[in-house]
């Protein structure tokens, strides 16, 4: 592919830091499913590695697998769904798995080599886990093998999008239920809750495991957690973006008014333009969606709008008002260029999603640099 994405190793050592000093080595697990957030897994790795991780966590156990083939020794944890299927790739991968039903509990539960798992409850999100309510009777049943219940967790539903927590902490108080009718049981697991957000701005949220995504990757889960840290520690410059992403122009042309430019003749030049084609469409994850909005990328530090829709490789920008542009000109499509940035949060509100989704689906065959 012609677009790169290249990853600042210093940025992410720094982010990594900055959670680890919060938390402590040990109860930092760094989350690097989807191709750690589109960041390469593979790239990802090498710049953690040094820092010795305790834990990394992961959705698949085909990642874990990857994990355990680039060398990783530490702790896997797949926070997926767990199926009795995938009871040999546990195995072999030991890794550690999220078990919510009752059918991977039983699976779990009758292997004769030991997996460890994290019983996960489901105290608000309706997506994973045992109702907490089924706590005390699950912690009976697991008793007898306190080797392999290696954590008891949760996921939180509504952090991330509200400055007010009264529902993660209604789910922080079944999840105490729930950690009371362990401990009941001489169980001694890792309480776990806590993802990015939580880490950043629930101090309840506390526990013995952070699980830490996007924000490894120096972005901030919404703009109501950046308001919310802003508002208790007055210091929000902790994370700093990993990832940028660029491409050249590959071609530069001048239009007539009245010339339509794209598929469905959505635009319609106005006057005399320039346009640049860029090799990025929807297939390399630039949105579709995103045509027809305000979206633009940088060019010699100046916002090039897009014009017309993006195609499935190639896009068109409106390079009117940078008479240097030609072709080989590097264009930014999410990063720094100049006194301008373009975050991955702006990209993906142009096509009405978020910086995760953006992110997560950057085409994985994109040539992942780190600088
Ligand atoms: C993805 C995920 C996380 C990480 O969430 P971030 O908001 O990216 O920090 C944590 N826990 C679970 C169970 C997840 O699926």
């Amino acid at each position: 592919m012609l677009s790169e994405i290249t990853i600042k190793a210093e940025a992410l050592r720094r982010n990594y830091s900055f959670f680890e000093g919060r938390v402590g080595r040990e109860r930092l697990a760094a989350v690097v499913k989807s191709n750690a957030y589109g960041h390469g897994l593979q790239q990802v790795y090498e710049v953690l590695a040094p820092l010795n991780p305790a834990w990394l966590c992961v959705n698949y156990l085909a990642e874990a697998k990857e994990l355990r083939t680039l060398g990783f020794k530490g702790r896997i944890l797949v926070c997926g769904p767990f199926t009795p299927d995938q009871i040999p790739a546990a195995i072999q991968t030991e890794a550690d798995v999220f078990v919510g039903t009752p059918e991977a509990l039983t699976a779990v539960l009758a292997s004769p080599t030991p997996i460890r798992m994290h019983l996960e409850f489901d105290t608000g999100m309706s997506r994973q886990g045992f109702a907490p309510s089924r706590a005390a009777e699950i912690a009976k049943m697991v008793s007898p093998r306190p080797e392999i219940v290696a954590g008891v967790c949760t996921h939180f539903a509504n952090v991330e999008d509200v400055l007010e927590h009264n529902y993660a902490t209604q789910q922080l108080e079944k999840f105490e239920q729930v950690r009371m009718a362990f401990v009941a049981r001489g169980l001694k697991p890792l309480f776990h809750t806590a993802s990015s957000a939580s880490t950043l701005i629930l101090p309840e949220s506390v526990m013995d495991l952070h699980r830490v995504g996007v924000s490894l990757y120096g972005q901030w889960p919404s703009q109501a957690t950046r308001l919310s840290f802003l508002n208790e520690s007055g210091d929000v410059d902790g994370l700093e973006p990993v990832l940028s992403w660029h491409a050249p122009l590959t071609s530069v042309i001048d239009v007539d008014a009245g010339q339509y430019i794209g598929y469905g003749c959505t635009f319609r030049a106005s006057r005399k333009m320039r346009i640049a084609v860029i090799p990025v469409g929807y297939y390399e994850g630039f949105p579709r969606a995103a045509s027809g909005s305000s979206a633009y990328v940088l060019v010699h530090g100046a916002r090039c709008q897009v014009v017309g829709r993006v195609c499935m490789n190639m896009m068109m920008i409106d390079v009117t008002e940078v008479p240097a542009a030609k072709v080989g000109d590097i264009a930014v499509l999410i990063g720094r260029d100049g006194a301008e940035f373009l975050s991955a949060g702006e990209v993906a509100g142009w096509a009405d999603t978020i910086h995760y989704e953006l992110l997560a689906r950057l085409n994985p065959d994109i040539q992942r640099k780190i600088v």
